[in-house]
């Protein structure tokens, strides 16, 4: 027999969870289907294990989007301090960190269990583990065959979050069946990742791998293709984005960079662009060289070591200067000019992204030109919706990527529609 629902959810993660505990404490009735074992894996891993549930400071300017007032609507209905409260009832301690990221004291499991208790208080039917085979459209019914037979719901949410982390189970389902019902998609690619290098390129730095600092990090445009900028009409096709400059900390890898500055720039970094990277965001590395220069016999290297990790000074200076010995009081003013015009703005050009297999999320995806802001529903097909990171909508590093999984979730959740 078919079981018939008035939504039918799949993907139990951050939005799915969400937007079925709102419908379905409405009164709806919900199934949530998820072909993973284990409930929300993603929240489980997220900030080292106690989740970076949101950013007290987010904006829509901490989102990527083609259309980047997409995302204002369900942001403004609810808001980090909803998400707290919600929380907060359920008496999950957090904790500010760093820059507006909220984190829980305890683990991600506590968030995990606040949606657990939310979609039962609901009385939200689970099917999970429970792959499902196919979606059709029927007589006004979306029916789907799954592992455990045949659903029929009136409504269907797609939320199965993007392809980041493969090896956990992520997949671009919610992309596929929205191309089936003929929804456009804005190209999806890996996002917050580390970035990676030439061999050869990178043989002079591959051994500083561990040693991290903050840098100031932008993507140096003006390499880019003049018909591929953000407000071209190729660039807004591709979801070229403006942007911005990041000081965070960079971390060298053996194949490349990483740490969070490097994440948040790979967002808007295209293949063929270089980085301008600025080695010393906060001094000026000029006004330091020539202090020294007076009444010093030190070595250029030790000089540079004051303001940075000394193996980056050693490397830098041996590597990428040839002055490895070189003492301070030995170098011109304009030499030790230079020097630091060079620290200031290094330009560099990966060769890719580290892939799916190492990002923290998915960028591009269901074109939000497709969706109603307000409900996350279909514009041209009544009672399909989709929410989370499945939607052409990402967040920079730092919690905002959970925002819009919660945000767009009850945006859905409270418009789906009662029998
Ligand atoms: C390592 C890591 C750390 C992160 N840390 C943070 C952080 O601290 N803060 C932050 O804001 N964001 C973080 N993120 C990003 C965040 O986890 C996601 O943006 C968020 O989970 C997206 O929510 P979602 O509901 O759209 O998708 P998800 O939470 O990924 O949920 C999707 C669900 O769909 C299921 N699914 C997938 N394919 C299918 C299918 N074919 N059939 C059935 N079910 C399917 C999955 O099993 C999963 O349960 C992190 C991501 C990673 C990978």
């Amino acid at each position: 027999m078919t079981a018939v629902y008035d939504a039918a959810v799949i993907g139990a993660g951050a939005a799915g969870m969400m937007a079925a505990g709102v419908a379905a404490q409405r009164g709806l009735r919900v199934a949530l289907l998820d072909h993973a074992a284990r409930l929300a894996e993603k929240i489980r891993i997220s900030g080292g294990g106690r989740c970076n549930f949101t950013n007290i400071g987010t904006t829509p300017a901490n989102f990527l989007s083609r259309n980047p007032d997409f995302c204002r609507s369900a942001l403004r209905a609810y808001t980090p301090r909803d998400f707290i409260e919600l929380i907060e009832r359920h008496g999950v301690r957090w904790h500010e960190k760093h820059r507006g990221q909220l984190f829980c004291d305890d683990s991600s499991e506590s968030i995990i269990e606040v949606l657990r208790r939310e979609c039962d208080a609901g009385g939200v039917h689970w099917r999970m583990p429970c792959a499902v085979r196919a979606v059709a459209f029927e007589d006004g019914d979306y029916v789907l065959d799954t592992a455990q037979g045949r659903l029929r719901a009136r409504q269907l949410v797609l939320a199965t979050g993007g392809m980041a982390i493969p090896q956990m189970g992520a997949t671009d389902f919610s992309l596929s069946v929205a191309r089936q019902f003929g929804l456009r998609i804005v190209e999806p690619r890996p996002a917050l990742v580390p970035l990676v290098f030439d061999a050869q390129q990178w043989r002079p730095f591959a051994a500083l791998a561990g040693v991290a600092l903050e840098v100031g990090m932008r993507v140096a445009r003006e390499a880019a293709d003049p018909e591929d900028t953000p407000a071209s009409p190729a660039g807004r096709r591709r979801g070229r984005h403006a942007a911005p400059g990041f000081v965070e900390d960079l971390l060298f890898t053996h194949r490349g960079l990483s740490g969070p500055a490097v994440l948040q720039i790979s967002s808007y970094w295209r293949p063929g662009e270089a980085l301008a990277v600025d080695l010393s965001p906060h001094e000026p590395m000029a006004d330091h060289l020539l202090r020294h220069k007076h009444g010093g016999r030190q070595r250029l290297a030790t000089v540079l070591a004051q303001a940075w990790p000394r193996r980056l000074a050693e490397c830098w200076l041996a590597q990428a200067e040839g002055l490895g010995e070189r003492r301070v009081a030995d170098a011109s003013d304009r030499d030790l000019r230079n020097l630091a015009a060079r620290i200031h703005d290094w330009r560099l050009r990966p060769t890719g992204t580290a892939g799916y297999k190492k990002a923290e999320v998915m960028s591009g995806g269901v074109d939000t030109d497709e969706l109603d802001q307000r409900s996350l529903q279909a514009r041209r097909r009544p009672g399909l919706y989709v929410v989370g990171e499945a939607v052409d909508v990402t967040g920079w590093l730092g919690g905002y990527n959970f925002q819009w999984a919660w945000a767009s979730g009850m945006a859905c959740g409270r418009a789906l529609a009662a029998a």
